[in-house]
């Protein structure tokens, strides 16, 4: 019997594990992993425990000798929960978290066996940096890479069956000093909004010493039965299924979104949820999404650089979690073609130290403009580099999940909704006239009760929009489910810093003329509104009106990931990255590479299992599907009936026939393609090359191969189909 038939024989049986635990009280389990500043006040000295608050409060270096005391406190408190290992825990650019463990075991000279963590080991490790992508940052002869302990994300302990690893958040850092990890930048960018908003801060309030980017983001997966993923290769190998007949009920009767959950799903569900909240993830959401076995789950949002850290490890305890219940989770952004794809929306705002969030409309006219400044910057910023942050969110994956139905398209554009277009209309039309006491009126608009109300009030809202404003915050809605939301973070802090450091100098020139403040700024916000109308657009995202609009207003609408990244290494973002320090001009080129080879090696694998699978499973099954069709025709003739008797089955040997030899002289044909683009050094014009098979062979040979899934005895079919993975479970 094949895979397939037995993963669906299977299944029923599967229902065991679903048998659900008992739920532990959140509170009582939430963070019992983490190392969390209660704990630290617990097993650290007043010196240690001052100085790591310092350290992660101001960013302040914490010196070799405090590290070691917090090393030993830490390592007393990872022993008391049965931890005997540690490791640096890291986010390479391969999109994973890497990790390489050490025992807190050591031998000293004499042979004494005892256990320790010093102060070193905290601080800095050296992981062999030549396995990790460097887009060419480091030759290999100096392939020395060290990753530095990030005292802002505090430690946690991973639990892997029986087995407990003390795991220290760090940046990975080439020897000499170039970021090869997304989270060094992510610090920077964070860094360099910090400083840039406070100043901007402090013309409403003094007191506004530090802020932070706080980040909420939205995790779409599907779930599928394990042994049913186990006998699809392109699963297995690509996270996605190259072949599939559209099932004939898909998700068109709408009966999944927010439909009850699946049992065997919520035990899974419920199972994750517990190991996130011991990890400190304030997991809050959960829900069932638009596709068949397709789900969500969303946090309480946190500073970025947490949040960022509680995604990366959420999608690996999930991971882990679904082989427990025999499932797979599938992160990939388009898993099925013609169903949803997954997307993970990221909600994005800034917050001071004085507890203000600065995207939310205030309640006095101070307040008020405050808000719009920060509005309006946001606006500008998009405006200025919707080419970096469609740079930012493009992946092989992501391919082919924008721009599709239910995702918003490759084109940036602002949603702000009705009323905010008409506050935003409102001061542009003042522009020319000179501000007076009249003008201030605009600061007394009731934004404070306004907003919140119109942006409850769901017709206002916009699901097509790729980066849509939703009332306390934007929602950076075109990132995809597979990414690490650093990236994305990283771009739009770093684009927002640059924003608002400009704005101060204009502002202050103003100021310096002798124009009042309020005044000042009203006036450069409506330049600001002025400079980047042209990217708001409220209608819908996905229609056709909207792709001819976008081009008459000259946003660009880069559908593929080779020349979407082309923005990476424009002299614009060039300077952007270098002013603002997150980038310098090689670290910028070696990640324009890297991205460049992972989309170029993502394609590769695809067409790889496209063609394995025509060639070993597809045309077997078809033509083992003649051959009992040829048989029955040899039969009929034998017993001496009229041709008529069997000119259907013949018809069906000759479609299927011409199937096979489509599939096999387009299978061949795609390996020369890939020949010929294998031989490109560039990387850029290979990945463009890799870009251009995909277009000419994919859907082509799919829709063969899925036209042979019609038609041949389902007995024969090797591979479990989409009414079995999106339905069975
Ligand atoms: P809805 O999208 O239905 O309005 P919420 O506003 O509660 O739901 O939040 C959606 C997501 O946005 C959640 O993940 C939440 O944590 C996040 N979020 C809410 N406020 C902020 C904020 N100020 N900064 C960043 N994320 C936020
Ligand atoms: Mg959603």
């Amino acid at each position: 019997m094949s895979l397939r038939f037995n993963a669906i024989s299977s299944i029923s049986n599967e229902m065991e594990n679903a048998v659900p635990q008992a739920s532990a009280k959140i509170t009582g389990i939430f963070g019992e992993n983490v190392f969390t500043l209660k704990t630290a006040r617990e097993f650290l000295s007043d010196d240690a425990y001052k100085s790591l608050v310092t350290s992660i409060r101001g960013g302040k270096k914490i010196d070799r000798s405090v590290a070691s005391h917090i090393a030993n406190g830490l390592r007393a408190w990872a022993e008391s929960k049965g931890v005997t290992h540690f490791t640096h825990w890291f986010q390479p650019l391969t999109g994973t978290t890497a990790e390489k463990h050490d025992s807190f075991f050591t031998l000293k000279s004499d042979g004494t066996a005892i256990e320790e963590f010093d102060g070193a080991a905290l601080i800095q490790q050296e992981p062999d940096a030549s396995s990790f992508p460097s887009g060419g940052l480091r030759a290999t002869f100096e392939a020395r890479g060290y990753t530095a302990w990030d005292p802002s994300s505090p430690a946690f302990i991973i639990e892997i069956g029986k087995g407990k690893t003390l795991c220290i958040p760090t940046i990975f850092v080439s020897y000499t000093g170039e970021s090869l990890d997304y989270k060094a930048p992510l610090l920077k960018a964070l860094e360099a909004l910090n400083r840039a908003a406070v100043d901007v801060c402090n013309y409403f309030d003094k007191n506004v010493t530090k802020v932070s980017s706080t980040l909420g983001w939205e995790q779409e997966y599907f779930v599928i039965d394990e042994g049913l993923a186990n006998a699809r290769p392109d699963l297995i190998q690509c996270g996605r299924t190259v072949y599939g007949a559209a099932p004939a009920k898909g998700q068109q009767l709408e009966d999944h979104y927010f439909g009850s959950i699946p049992e065997r799903v919520y035990a899974f569900m419920r199972d994750y949820e517990q190991e996130s909240y011991k990890l400190g993830i304030p997991l809050r959401t959960r829900h069932n999404e638009v596709a068949p076995a397709q789900f969500e789950c969303a946090p309480i949002f946190e500073d970025a650089n947490i949040a960022v850290d509680h995604n990366i490890l959420l999608m690996d305890v999930m991971a882990r979690v679904a082989k427990r219940h025999r499932l797979v989770v599938l992160q990939h952004e388009k898993p099925f073609a013609g169903i949803n794809g997954s997307g993970k929306h990221n909600n994005w705002s800034m917050s001071t130290d004085t507890g203000v969030n600065l995207l939310a409309p205030g309640k006095t006219p101070k307040t008020n403009l405050m808000f719009l400044t920060f509005f309006v910057n946001t606006i500008k910023a998009v405006h200025d580099h919707a080419d970096i942050m469609r740079a930012a969110i493009a992946s092989a994956h992501n391919d082919h999940r924008l721009g599709a139905n239910e995702a918003p398209p490759a084109i940036i554009s602002v949603f702000v909704g009705q009323y905010l277009s008409k506050v935003l209309a409102d001061v542009e039309t003042r522009v020319g006239t000179k501000f007076d006491e009249q003008d201030e009126a605009i600061l007394k608009l009731d934004l404070h009760r306004s907003i919140p109300e119109l942006m409850l009030d769901n017709t206002d809202r916009n699901r097509t929009s790729p980066f849509a404003f939703t009332g306390n915050k934007f929602e950076f809605r075109a990132v995809g489910s597979s990414a690490n939301c650093a990236n994305p973070m990283t771009i739009l802090n770093t684009i927002m810093a640059d924003t608002l450091k400009k704005f101060k100098v204009e502002v202050d020139a103003l100021i310096e003329k002798g124009e009042k403040k309020e005044i000042a700024i009203m006036h450069i916000i409506q330049q600001y509104i002025v400079a980047s109308k042209k990217v708001l657009f409220e209608g819908d995202g996905y229609s056709e009106e909207w792709h001819l609009e976008a081009e008459k207003r000259g946003l660009p609408n880069l559908k593929t990931t080779p020349v979407a990244l082309d923005a990476m290494l424009s002299d614009k973002a060039k300077t952007l990255f270098q002013t603002n320090g997150i980038y310098t001009h090689s670290e910028l080129e070696a990640r324009h590479e890297i991205e460049l080879e992972k989309y170029t090696k993502t394609v590769q694998i695809e067409a790889r299992v496209m063609g394995d699978l025509a060639i070993n499973h597809i045309l077997p099954a078809a033509i083992k599907y003649q051959n009992e069709l040829l048989q029955n025709v040899n039969g009929l003739k034998s017993a001496g009936l009229d041709p008529s008797a069997y000119g259907s089955q013949l018809s069906i040997v000759k479609e299927v026939s011409d199937h096979i030899q489509f599939i096999h002289t387009q299978v061949h044909a795609m390996v020369e393609a890939r020949k010929v683009a294998n031989n490109i050094a560039h990387s850029r014009e290979k990945a463009v090359a890799y870009e251009s098979i995909k277009s000419t062979y994919f859907d082509q040979i799919r829709y063969h191969v899925d036209k042979l899934e019609h038609l041949v005895d389902d007995e024969f079919w090797t591979l479990p189909k989409y009414r079995e993975m999106l339905f069975l479970r």
